[in-house]
């Protein structure tokens, strides 16, 4: 599980409560908020 500010890595994560999934291109991009619901946590998808 990752939180938003953290920078874990080029790929892709998903959003824990609504399934929404963004990409990282870079390894020093850090996770936002999710676009759509606001939530902070994140998985590797
Ligand atoms: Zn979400």
């Amino acid at each position: 599980m990752f939180s938003t500010g953290e920078k874990p890595g080029k790929g892709y994560y998903r959003c824990v409560r609504c399934g929404e999934v963004i990409y990282l291109n870079d390894d020093t991009d850090t996770l936002p908020p999710c676009p759509k619901c606001h939530n902070t946590r994140w998985t590797r998808a």
